[in-house]
């Protein structure tokens, strides 16, 4: 049956506004993780975010002092990276991406060109009007336009910092055209090649975020359980007014203690 935690044999855990906002890790989160692995159910941390490669949020997570040997890290990069290979396989990227994003493309076996016949945009920190200029050519001119999420904003304490979905209203305004795919959350191309790599069944596979539009959405889409938590972007009164509802709705992720 799905819909029952009990059954969860990983949880897909958004990281900003679910585990932990900016460098502060909500409170009693660590203990709710160890009680989770100590049941034998897998942790995978899920993000949109393409800013970083899975070396330097591993590192992050082990200052945080949340991760574990067993975790696995998978964002919307890694999901691209496995969507290249498979459907534009041989083809040549341009990557508007950080100088370590680009050196993990390229250490993956995508090949980074500026002659490219396709564009991948990130979550690129170190964007500049050269990259923009070079991307927008190549959009224009026709080639394939992957973007790895559709965030228009990254959640940090004080004012939302601009994310790649304000970049693709960007290139939207300059070549009149939008992705022809997007890969991160809510789409299911990352659900699908992350099912495939857990190697579990649908109902077994548990997401849990505070954004409706992507991480809920995401795992609806996937055929995954829901958990939405209202430690984050979420309010209440917006929750009940909202078409999307999660199988389980909680104030923070230590609810899921007592539904495993
Ligand atoms: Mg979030």
């Amino acid at each position: 049956m799905k819909n029952d935690l009990k059954q969860t044999k990983a949880f897909l855990f958004d990281l900003d506004g679910t585990l932990y906002l900016g460098n502060n890790v909500f409170d009693g989160v660590k203990e709710t993780l160890d009680y989770i692995r100590d049941k034998g159910i897998k942790i995978v941390y899920l993000t949109n975010n393409s800013s970083k490669t899975e070396k330097e949020y591993k590192a992050k997570l082990i200052r945080l002092g949340l991760f574990d040997k067993r975790d696995i890290i998978y964002s919307s990069l890694d999901a691209s990276i496995e969507y290249i290979t498979e459907m534009l396989s041989g083809k040549k990227i341009y990557a508007v991406a950080t100088k370590k994003v680009a050196k993990y493309l390229k250490k993956a076996g995508i090949n980074l060109s500026g002659k490219a016949d396709a564009v991948l945009v990130t979550f690129d920190t170190e964007l500049n009007y050269k990259k923009i200029e070079k991307a927008n050519d190549l959009i224009v001119k026709g080639a394939t336009y992957i973007a790895t999420h559709p965030d228009k904003t990254c959640p940090k304490e004080g004012v939302y910092s601009p994310d790649l979905g304000s970049f693709i209203e960007m290139f939207k305004a300059s070549s009149n055209k939008y992705p022809d795919i997007i890969i991160g959350k809510p789409n299911a191309v990352m659900g699908d090649y992350l099912y495939k790599k857990l190697n579990l069944r649908r109902e077994e596979i548990t997401m849990v975020g505070d954004r409706l539009s992507t991480d809920i959405a995401f795992g609806i889409n996937s055929g995954f359980n829901t958990v939405l938590v209202f430690s984050g972007e979420t309010e209440k009164d917006a929750y009940a007014k909202s078409d999307i509802k999660a199988d389980f709705a909680l104030d923070t992720v230590n609810g899921i203690k007592e539904l495993i």
